[in-house]
């Protein structure tokens, strides 16, 4: 019998999961104690990989390249990619939160109290991308660390010469390593897929999730609508790639985004998708994806669009049409701090809400649903990550065509 694709496997779990979850509505708790673990076993697994992944192939990456000047060029096209397509996806969210107005008819509930954790500013975030430590980078699983010391390797193996080949070869070993560590733990993920979503749908019931169904809608429809328009059209401008085989190609990072909430986590998956179904190089994707997973989250600025609207008419607010291109401004930057794991998207909206002076006590309302959101902003994140790598990989030569998307 022909095996089914790990596409149609992990599917199989995902769909699953939501149906089994269904029914633990009632007892969460249990769906909690006893299917959760074999989910959490998968996250490990999946995180264990990714930091010696991303040195060693964007090590690999950067001396293959073997020109300053072309990772300096690959590197403006990416930033160029990810803050238009960010800014766009803001902004489609505040149309969006215009037209179907999430949340008018809302009353602030009684009890509603906000912790409010702080979020970095712009210029921390800027000066704490050169690691004091590598290892501590490393040990930290600091992602945009991690990056700038694997291109400082990368680029002194290339000016180095014959004596920087040993490290070249042990990087590129353990890059070929790494891809097989990920194959494996592959074949786990419908059964890791299956276990993370689950107590997930248990937890989210009708009386979750019924009050606040419109700002769902809202907010599912803007990351359809974005993904639809904006990566369809880009791949087919730019890499002439039928929009079907590009998502087609992404899917099963999209399912792992949609479980586990987080760009990080999903980030082996994503390059595994890139290179192998759609034909980015190694180079490329090495380099254009872990940047994306920190940095580039066009989900989480929509999400925020949307959710500014939503708090405003929640509290009577109208907000002016520079207020909201403040929010456009704001929502990209906070985007760009917002860190790849579950929720991190919640606290950077107190960025945007303080931006044009809303209240922040609109945070308590969403946070009781933003699982919920955050399972489709991160699907849009990723899948902006890996549309960036098409991009990038076809204006620079290096996409193969000849790949059939399995
Ligand atoms: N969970 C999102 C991600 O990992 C970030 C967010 O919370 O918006 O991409």
């Amino acid at each position: 019998m022909k095996r089914l694709s790990i596409t149609t496997r992990i599917l199989i779990g995902l769909v699953l999961g939501i149906i089994v979850g269904l029914f633990f509505t009632s007892s969460p708790g249990t769906a909690s104690t006893y299917i959760k673990p074999f989910g959490d076993l998968f996250l490990n697994l999946i995180k264990m990989i990714i930091v010696p992944l991303v040195l060693s192939s964007l090590v690999v990456g950067a001396a293959s390249t073997g020109d300053v000047g072309k990772l300096g060029r690959i590197g403006i096209k990416t930033l160029a990619y990810y803050l238009l397509t960010t800014a766009f996806a803001v902004t489609l969210g505040l149309i969006l939160g215009n037209i179907l107005d999430p949340g008018l008819g809302m009353t602030l509930p009684h009890d509603a109290k906000v912790e409010v954790s702080k979020a970095p500013s712009i210029v921390e975030t800027l000066l704490g991308i050169v690691p004091t430590n590598p290892v501590k980078a490393m040990v930290d699983a600091n992602m945009l660390q991690i990056i700038v010391f694997a291109i400082f390797i990368g680029i002194a193996i290339t000016l180095v010469g014959e004596k920087g080949k040993p490290v070249l070869n042990f990087f590129d070993s353990l890059a070929e390593i790494s891809y097989k560590i990920v194959a494996i733990i592959m074949e786990y993920a419908p059964i890791g897929v299956f276990a993370l979503i689950v107590p997930v749908v248990a937890a989210n019931g009708p009386a979750v999730l019924l009050p606040l169904l419109k700002v769902i809608i809202t907010v599912y429809l803007g990351c359809a609508l974005h993904a639809g328009l904006v990566y369809s059209t880009l791949v087919w401008l730019f890499a002439r790639m039928n929009p079907i085989k590009f998502f087609k190609g992404a899917a099963p990072a999209m399912m792992m985004a949609f479980t586990t909430s987080s760009s990080s986590a999903t980030l082996p998956v994503s390059m595994e998708s890139s290179e192998k179904n759609l034909g980015v190089s190694k180079s490329i994707s090495s380099f254009v994806l872990p940047l994306g997973a920190t940095i580039n989250m066009d989900g989480t600025a929509l999400y925020q669009g949307v959710c500014a609207l939503f708090v405003a008419q929640v509290f009577g607010i109208d907000l002016t049409i520079s207020q909201q291109m403040v929010i456009v401004l704001t929502a990209t930057l906070a985007s760009i701090g917002t860190a790849g794991v579950p929720g991190a998207g919640l606290i950077m909206l107190t960025m945007v809400l303080q931006s044009v002076g809303l209240p922040l006590e609109g945070i308590a309302i969403i946070g009781g649903i933003d699982r919920i959101l955050d399972m489709a902003r991160t699907c849009i994140n990723v899948t902006g990550d890996i549309a960036g790598s098409v991009v990038v990989a076809a204006t620079e030569g290096e996409l193969k065509r000849d790949i059939t998307s399995k």
